[in-house]
């Protein structure tokens, strides 16, 4: 089994974004996410970003996917032509659809808008989400204190990205983060993260041969998967928008196992 599945070009690329993405962040007045939680919101298992007001600042939104079409041409030159009609129809209407439809990963909206317009399906959403990333990474710093319970099957709890990614940080504990708002919280080492299962029966863990700090773990109550770094053998810290990117071979391993990052819904009884 290779380590690496992912090819340098991938990789590099994505630090790109990711050194892109904080560097919008700063650009973010506070005010710009307001947190408006109910102590019940994540008992109910609704990602708290439904509770909350985000301020666009539209002109400074489209000028962060303008860069982020820089960087992808860049790196690919063939692009270029398929990227041009994009900013030919944006418009403030436009803009702020794409904004709320990237906050509830609406894909159908993003597709049809691709081929309507005429550009290949993955650009526009592509875009939205990357640009939308600063602004979910200050609604999670922000709703970071709100998050002391969390209900099993409901993703994170301020974006709703299914949980996939944890680490062992300090005594062992396991810690799930979230690679697309970067919230975290605890959770029981034998739990799944996915259903809730707690039978060790029923949790089982695949490692891979000369991956000493990396380990899947596997749920066959409902066939979800979480990632499991034990990130205290790592001399330098990595962010886990990182992390997960570097252990993206045990995503491939966990599905070629046929297990998904989602886990199954099960129906309520
Ligand atoms: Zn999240
Ligand atoms: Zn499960």
């Amino acid at each position: 089994m290779k380590m690496s599945v992912v090819s340098k070009e991938y990789q590099e690329l994505n630090k790109e974004i990711f050194a892109l993405q904080e560097g919008w962040k700063s650009m973010l007045a506070p005010e710009a996410v307001q947190v408006k939680i109910e102590s019940n919101t994540i008992v109910l298992g609704i990602p708290m970003v439904s509770f909350m007001s985000f301020d666009l600042n539209i002109p400074l939104y489209l000028q962060w996917i303008e860069e982020l079409q820089t960087l992808l041409v860049k790196n690919q030159e063939n692009l270029a032509g398929k990227m041009g009609s994009v900013n030919e129809v944006m418009n403030e209407e436009i803009t702020l659809r794409w904004f709320e439809e990237a906050i509830s990963v609406n894909q159908p909206y993003f597709a049809s808008f691709a081929s309507e317009n005429g550009i290949d399906e993955w650009i526009p959403q592509f875009l939205a989400e990357t640009a939308l990333r600063p602004y979910l990474q200050l609604a999670a710093e922000k709703a970071q204190p709100y998050i002391t319970a969390k209900k099993a099957g409901s993703g994170c709890p301020v974006c709703g990205e299914p949980a996939r990614f944890a680490q062992l940080e300090e005594e062992g504990k396991k810690v799930v983060h979230c690679p697309r708002c970067l919230a975290h919280w605890n959770e029981k080492r034998l739990t799944c993260s996915h259903c809730g299962n707690e039978n060790h029966e029923t949790i089982n863990f695949i490692t891979i041969e000369g991956d000493a700090t990396g380990q899947i773990q596997v749920c066959d109550e409902c066939h979800g998967y979480t990632k499991v770094i034990d990130s205290r053998q790592f001399i330098a810290k990595q962010s886990p928008a990182l992390l997960d990117l570097n252990t993206l071979h045990l995503d491939f391993v966990a599905q070629e196992n046929e297990y998904s990052p989602v886990g199954e819904k099960k129906l309520a009884n």
